[in-house]
């Protein structure tokens, strides 16, 4: 299963550290519905995590409050323990009202870091669980226009919890033009609001190689991404994952077609242990000091 993400090829120093700790990966999926979720989930891990689901009929009861469902795997790979995790939001941004869509995720992340706390105040803390979640994929609607009010509010209310990383979701309904577009206006946006995303950082004493990766990685920020775990043959009749238009196929594993590869290398080899470590000492760290603040301690 994992091969394919590349765990075996993680950097030799990171992969050492990982042994030591045991692995432990969260990560989050946030977004309207039919945004495309469940479906770069499995195409990120090659997978079914998350069998199809027919979309409800218009007149079937919804649930009035968004869910929050979280799926494991535990892999080893190489001596390496990996306990992934995705959690699912489904429901955000569903309802007549959604000014508190926010909330719950807000709750969730935060009980994920009481639960560490926890932990971290007990006697003997040999073996710390760690069930904070390392990154937020939010997925943005692909309008072309602006980011909406929800988009903002969302992240406006998480960026100091969660490393968040936009993505345009469906990019394949975008022509390019329309992304690079679609890119600037989001960044500005999401500028003009004060939003922190995570910053994948670049640094100077590593290859040339390497820096080079890393700032192709950083300049396709949000990434437009397309999912699809069906086959689909291209006109010059390779078999790929893809979608298959009248006028020819977009390729997920392709690179000059959508950002899909780097958003991949991004979460599970380049940056993991960089968004572990953000977590770690900047969100959790300044979420704890208020606690115990707010405390009296
Ligand atoms: P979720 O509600 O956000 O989890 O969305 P799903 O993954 O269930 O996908 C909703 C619908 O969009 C399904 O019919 C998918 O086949 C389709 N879909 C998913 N990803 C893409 C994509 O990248 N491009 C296009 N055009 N459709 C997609
Ligand atoms: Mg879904």
């Amino acid at each position: 299963l994992m091969g394919y993400v590349g765990f075996a090829n993680l950097p030799n120093q990171v992969h050492r550290k990982s042994v030591r700790k045991g692995f432990q990966f969260t990560a989050m999926v946030v977004g309207e519905s039919g945004l495309g979720k469940s479906t770069l989930i499995n195409t990120l891990f090659n997978t079914t995590l998350y069998p199809e689901k027919e979309p409800l009929p218009p007149q079937a009861e919804r649930p009035s409050t968004v869910s929050i469902e979280s799926i494991s795997a535990d892999i080893e790979e190489n001596g390496v323990r990996l306990r992934l995790t995705v959690v699912d939001t489904p429901g955000f941004g569903d309802f007549v009202n959604n000014d508190n869509s926010w909330k719950p995720i807000v709750e969730n992340i935060e009980a994920r870091f009481d639960a560490y706390l926890e932990q971290e105040n007990r006697v003997n803390r040999q073996k710390l669980v760690d069930n904070r979640v390392h990154a937020c994929l939010y997925f943005i609607q692909p309008t072309g226009h602006a980011l909406k009010q929800i988009d903002i509010e969302f992240m406006r209310r998480l960026h100091t919890k969660v490393n968040l990383i936009p993505v345009i979701a469906k990019a394949d309904t975008l022509t390019d033009d329309e992304i690079v577009a679609f890119k600037e206006r989001v960044l500005s946006d999401i500028a003009h609001h004060n939003i922190r995303i995570f910053q994948a950082p670049i640094y100077d004493n590593e290859d040339e190689e390497t820096i080079a990766e890393n700032e192709e990685i950083a300049s396709k920020i949000p990434f437009a991404v397309v999912g699809s775990n069906r086959e689909v043959r291209t006109s010059d009749g390779r078999s790929v994952r893809g979608r298959a238009y009248p006028w020819g196929v977009i390729e997920v594993d392709n690179e000059d077609h959508c950002d899909f590869v780097k958003l991949r290398q991004m979460l599970v080899r380049t940056y993991m242990e960089e968004l572990r470590e953000h977590t770690n000492d900047v969100l959790y760290e300044n979420y704890r000091s208020e606690k115990l603040l707010g405390m009296g301690v």
